[in-house]
């Protein structure tokens, strides 16, 4: 097997085995731009460590050949003494992980070479010094496992009040003495010397931290699967920490904030790597290099434009100058804002670069979904403490936290927070996802708390250097000596980057209002939001309905583009008022009681649905009989036994108590529901079904679908159908009549239903519940989160779809039951109808229509267009 790449033979095709940095490091290579010379060890060299602990049998003898071969290209050998190579070592995943994973820079360093990488820098003493202790710091954390903050502090006690760039040669030197020492007491050994030995154990810990935990928690969040390691790229080091006349930098071919076309980033003179994400000292504006280094500036900027003609897309880019000399150190396609995204998308089609089809594949309905997030009231009154960066956008209100694990406690607790940092590194991780909003007072739009927030779709302003954030204090001070202390409440808008004290009310989005009708698309997002959703609308074969069972659901969801009710549930209907009567139903003891009390239901029943026909003006209506156990309509049988104890029960109490008693079912998911209800209460579904026909009748052109829940038995189905049929019969109206599919059973014997039912609608909340065996009220807080550390599944199968086992049990069912009745309509109504992943399924297995709740349906019809395309 081959295992190691030079960065000549890849291109940017080959993520899966090269990760995405190895990949894309060969494609500038191979279209001329300055990388420095290099090669990537695959992701499967990676995978066969983590899975047997060593690295595969005749790795070691092809990294030597590769580096035999970039030694002599580079004229000198790794760590020479005298003119030492030295190379950075870097992680690099299929997907990007930004900070996930470990990287060492200045591999082959020594008491010896340094005073070789001194020469090479024309006697530069603190140059190759510095280069040296930020060696043993970064081997010494990251592949040695000592606390990073050891060496913080040596560094700081050094420091004093000065910065890094003031420190020295002589005292670099002392640091780097200081810093072994710590090698030696945190380890028991001596800082490795050999630069062989330093390249091979920082391979392994780059290959080990692909489990690291905050690693693991990246990937669960971004759902990135858990087994594809990472790959490992070794690049001759070029050094932005010469001087002034060095330095380092990241880059954005457009602002992936906002979307729109511009220079965008972020510089750092005289410094190496990580500092400008890291934000120890403050950066400067990309567009201030033009004025620094000219030379470098023109060639930058004509590099972003050739790739992004190249890439077709926003890319962003690391980049070193040393001495006056470009290094490209990495792109890639960036990441970016959902608004960000809608804009490119549609700027690119006008650019000529990409097509509306391409457009619409590069949106997604989640991003889709960020922008249907409301936003703060313009109106509102607001007290503004002070203004950051606009890092990733929404609006967020909560309670100030100062921690990750306070951050997670209090959202445990239902509570929102706000997470409240001086920087965030990766182990803000956990915070970060439990908060509502992200606030820090240090660091760029490329910082780690802004990247990261980005990726989430999680409100963030960072870099509000007017807020004095004290950590250990729980609070920080605004202008004004204003004290914010935690639990606090403030508000922080990631569009604007203000930050405000106390609640401030939220609005819809403009997405929203353009949805609902309210706006003409006048900005220019919601014009590329329109233009999009026009496209997509044109290239899907799945139709989109609504989950409503009221009219004003029903409105909202036709105003969003849904085309029929795909799932209106009618036990909401049993509820309020009407408790009494169905009370009054459970409790009668004759067939006249149990009449009378369905007789007082029914018109009930038809003028819900009158109300629902009427909004939906012609488009079908599913309209499912009742579905959950009666005693979810009766009152609370411990309240019932209390007032029994105390005596202070009525007779009617004494009645229903026993009544609950008897329906009281260990396992009700699994119990009398559905279609069993309807067999076993004479005239339940009767009442329902002419309460259907008749509010039809009345509503010109109104298009009835009868639903029957639960059922496993073709069996079931016909009895109700025999019955419903005589009663539309009665009335002169017709509707079809179709069932659910949500039992496994249903599904494999579709073949037989489908004699007797018209359509089938896929209930997969249920149909995961019992496919699994999952209670779908109990597991999900119980133990999901343990299985989804075990990688027994990635997502949770209540949230997206679960296509090897409940898929399957689909596939089933749309093959058995098209087999039987060729015209046979199918369509899904759980919760997955309005996920992505789960929109694609359906289309891929042939559905004629997905149903989700009336907010979701802008990201369905999204996309089922992407789907088709
Ligand atoms: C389902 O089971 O997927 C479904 C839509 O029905 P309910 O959620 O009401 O059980
Ligand atoms: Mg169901």
């Amino acid at each position: 097997a081959k295992y190691v790449y030079d960065f000549t033979e890849g291109n940017k095709n080959l993520k899966d085995l090269l990760g995405g940095k190895g990949a894309n490091l060969a494609e500038m290579t191979n279209l001329g731009l300055p990388v420095p010379p290099g090669f990537t060890i695959s992701a499967e060299a990676c995978r066969h460590y983590l899975a047997e602990g060593s690295v595969p049998e005749g790795l070691d003898r092809e990294v030597a050949g590769h580096l035999e071969a970039l030694e002599s290209q580079m004229g000198r050998k790794l760590g020479q003494a005298d003119d030492p190579l030295l190379v950075s070592v870097r992680s690099g995943a299929k997907f990007s992980m930004p900070g996930m994973m470990e990287t060492v820079l200045n591999i082959g360093l020594n008491d010896e070479s340094v005073h070789g990488l001194a020469k090479q820098a024309g006697g530069n003493d603190r140059f190759a010094w510095d280069s040296y202790r930020r060696l043993i710091q970064m081997f010494g954390k990251t592949v040695l496992d000592i606390d990073g903050d050891l060496f913080e502090h040596a560094l700081d006690g050094l420091k004093g009040r000065r910065q890094d760039t003031d420190l020295d040669a002589g005292e670099l030197q002392q640091l780097v003495e200081t810093y072994k020492a710590i090698v030696r007491e945190q380890t028991g050994h001596d800082f490795p010397a050999d630069p062989r030995e330093q390249m091979r154990l920082a391979v392994m810990a780059v290959f080990g931290s692909w489990n690291a935990p905050r690693a693991i928690l990246y990937r669960r969040q971004e759902r990135i699967p858990a087994d594809l390691g990472t790959a490992v790229n070794i690049m001759a080091m070029v050094f932005g920490n010469y001087g002034d006349d060095s330095g380092t930098g990241v880059a954005f071919t457009r602002d992936p904030g906002s979307g729109r076309q511009g220079i965008y980033g972020d510089y750092l003179q005289n410094a190496q790597g990580e500092d400008v994400v890291a934000g120890i000292r403050n950066t400067i504006p990309l567009e201030d290099l033009e004025h620094l280094d000219r030379r470098s500036y023109d060639e930058l900027t004509g590099i972003m434009e050739t790739l992004e003609n190249h890439y077709r897309d926003l890319c962003d880019i690391e980049f070193t100058i040393e001495r006056g000399k470009l290094w490209m150190l990495q792109t890639r396609v960036g990441k970016r804002t959902a608004a960000a995204a809608f804009r490119i998308a549609t700027q690119l089609v006008d650019q000529g670069l990409i097509t509306m089809d391409e457009a619409v594949t590069r949106i997604t309905g989640d991003q889709l979904a960020q922008l249907m997030f409301p936003r703060f009231d313009g109106g509102a009154e607001k007290k503004k403490i002070a203004k950051g960066m606009n890092a990733s956008p929404g609006a967020a209100v909560g309670k100030v936290v100062f921690s990750s694990e306070r951050a997670v406690k209090l959202s445990e607790q239902g509570q929102d927070v706000i997470l409240v940092r001086r920087e965030t590194n990766p182990d803000d991780l956990a915070g970060m996802i439990a908060a509502k909003g992200i606030l820090t007072s240090r660091g760029g739009k490329t910082s780690h708390a802004a990247v990261v927030a980005r990726g989430m779709g999680k409100t963030c302003v960072c870099g509000a250097e007017e807020l004095e954030v004290l950590t250990t204090e729980h609070r920080f001070i605004a202008p004004g000596d204003l004290v914010v202390s935690e639990g606090d409440v403030i508000s922080i808008d990631g569009t604007t980057g203000e930050i405000f004290l106390g609640e401030v009310p939220v609005v819809d989005s403009a997405v929203v209002e353009y949805f609902e009708g309210v706006s003409e698309p006048s900005d220019d997002l919601v014009r590329a939001v329109d233009r999009i959703m026009r496209h997509a609308d044109g290239a899907r074969r799945l139709g989109v309905r609504a989950n409503a069972d009221t009219p004003e659901d029903a409105a909202r969801a036709r105003r969003f583009g849904a085309q029929g009710i795909g799932l209106c549930r009618t036990e909401h209907m049993f509820l309020g008022e009407r408790r009494q009567l169905v009370e009054d139903l459970v409790l009668a003891s004759t067939d006249e009681a149990r009449q009378a009390a369905l007789d007082a239901l029914e018109p009930l029943q038809k003028a819900d649905f009158l109300g629902i026909f009427q909004e939906m003006d012609g488009d079908p209506v599913t309209i499912r009989l009742i579905d959950p156990p009666l005693h979810e309509f009766l009152p609370d049988i411990i309240e019932l036994s209390i007032k029994a104890a105390k005596d202070e029960a009525t007779k009617k109490d004494r009645k229903l108590l026993t009544a609950v008693k008897r329906l009281h079912e260990q396992n009700p998911m699994l119990g009398l529901r559905g279609v069993r209800l309807g067999l076993v209460i004479p005239g339940l579904f009767a009442m329902q079904v002419r309460a259907i026909a008749q509010a039809a009748k009345e509503v010109p052109g109104a298009r009835p679908e009868i639903m029957i829940p639960l059922v496993a038995a073709v069996q079931e189905l016909e009895s109700v159908r025999e019955e419903s049929l005589k009663i539309l019969a009665e009335v002169g109206v017709e509707a079809m009549i179709g069932t659910m599919i949500e039992v496994p059973r249903a599904a494999l014997t579709a073949a037989q239903i489908a004699e007797a039912a018209e359509f089938f609608s896929f209930g997969t909340n249920d149909l995961t519940q019992m496919a699994w065996g999952f209670s779908r009220d109990d597991v999900e807080s119980a133990f999901f989160s343990r299985y989804l550390d075990l990688g027994i599944f990635g997502v949770s199968p209540f949230e997206t779809l679960d296509r090897e086992g409940v898929g399957r049990l689909m596939e089933i069912a749309v093959a058995e039951g098209r087999s039987a009745r060729p015209d046979l309509h199918l369509g899904i109504c759980g919760e997955h109808g309005g996920d992505p992943d789960s929109v694609h399924f359906c289309h891929e297995v042939g559905l004629d229509y997905v149903s989700c709740s009336p907010f979701r349906i802008p990201v369905a019809r999204l996309e089922a267009g992407r789907a088709a395309l």
